[in-house]
């Protein structure tokens, strides 16, 4: 809980920070807005990431500062596990040899760490960060800020999301009050995507078709199509959120080909559909509205297993395999 981790930062002096793979907004967001918040208090701190830092977050301060890394070395205290549902999910050998702080926002984290602070009713693990750093006395400043603001952002969808409440608008005009320029943020996020995206959009978004309910659509993406457009798996990020754009679309499917027969799974939905049900299944996870998981097969037979999933979750009896959209 908060009390614990205040009480480890004060004692101890050198700490790692660490997330998941292919970190996204929350996840650098707060690792960078809690590697401000120990800078402040003259700690030794690293972040390690398996990965790299994603074009869209480059911006944000302490980006640069990201250690790429397979490992964590020896010689901290404590390693923070930012956004992780068990001590894999950061993908870093040696973890497991620290003291860890797991820091979530989702219920349903095993509780890894020495010290487990989960927090469900937070939008964003940036909430909990923000909390921590008053916690700790530490002024809130301009990086801090930027840091949680994206967090906040990223993880409510632009606010869209139902995770939205009276304290993240709260916050994120305490943050705006600390200096943090909302158009700035957004355009670095949503408005400097390289031209090789918008060229997979158009060719993801070609693939769309949807069930005979019409409320579940699936898109894929083959490696071929990534080289035709001279796109990276980076691309694809946010991609599958499009078709929710459709009123009677609920639930979508999105099938991307990273090796031959290996299809890296994101499924998304909006209501009460738990996708997270479904990508268990597979040996995935993820929460009610977002999740993933890795599926081996062939196409068409992993689409009509996961759209009967799906069905499944949406309350709907299946009825038969799916059509091609009109
Ligand atoms: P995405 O579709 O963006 O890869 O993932 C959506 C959500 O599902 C993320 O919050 C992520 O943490 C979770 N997720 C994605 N893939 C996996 C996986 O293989 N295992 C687990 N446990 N969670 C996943
Ligand atoms: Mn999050």
């Amino acid at each position: 809980m908060l009390s614990q981790v205040v009480e480890l930062i004060e004692s101890k002096r050198r700490f790692c920070i660490t997330s998941h793979i292919r970190p996204d907004g929350d996840s650098l967001g707060s690792s960078l807005a809690l590697y401000w918040t120990l800078k402040n208090l003259d700690k030794d701190v690293d972040v390690i990431m398996r990965d790299n830092v994603p074009h869209s977050y480059r911006e944000l301060p302490g980006a640069d500062e990201v250690i790429k890394s397979p490992k964590v070395p020896d010689g901290y205290d404590a390693a923070f596990v930012i956004e992780c549902s068990d001590i894999d999910r950061p993908g870093l050998i040696d973890l497991d040899k620290q003291f860890v702080v797991n820091i979530d926002h989702h219920s349903t984290t095993a509780l890894f760490g020495h010290i487990n602070w989960i927090d469900a009713t937070a939008s964003a693990v940036g909430e909990m960060i923000y909390n921590l750093c008053k916690a700790l006395g530490v002024a809130v400043n301009q990086q801090i800020a930027e840091c949680v603001y994206t967090a906040l952002l990223t993880d409510t969808g632009s606010f869209h999301f139902s995770n939205t409440t009276e304290r993240t608008f709260k916050i994120a005009s305490e943050l705006v009050r600390r200096g943090v320029k909302p158009a700035q943020i957004s355009q670095a996020l949503f408005y400097s995507y390289p031209f090789s995206k918008i060229k997979v959009l158009g060719m993801v978004l070609s693939s769309l078709k949807r069930d005979e309910t019409g409320r579940i659509a699936l898109m894929n993406v083959t490696q071929d199509t990534l080289a035709q457009a001279n796109a990276s798996e980076e691309d694809l990020d946010g991609i599958v959120n499009y078709p929710l754009a459709v009123e009677e679309i609920e639930v979508v499917g999105f099938f991307k080909e990273i090796s031959p027969g290996v299809y890296r799974t994101s499924l998304r939905s909006k209501g009460n559909a738990n996708v997270a049900r479904v990508t268990e299944k597979f040996g995935g996870g993820g929460h009610r509205n977002a999740a993933g998981c890795t599926i081996k097969g062939n196409l068409p037979e992993i689409e009509n297993q996961v759209v009967e999933y799906l069905q499944e979750a949406l309350g709907i009896v299946p009825i038969s395999t799916i059509s091609d959209a009109l």
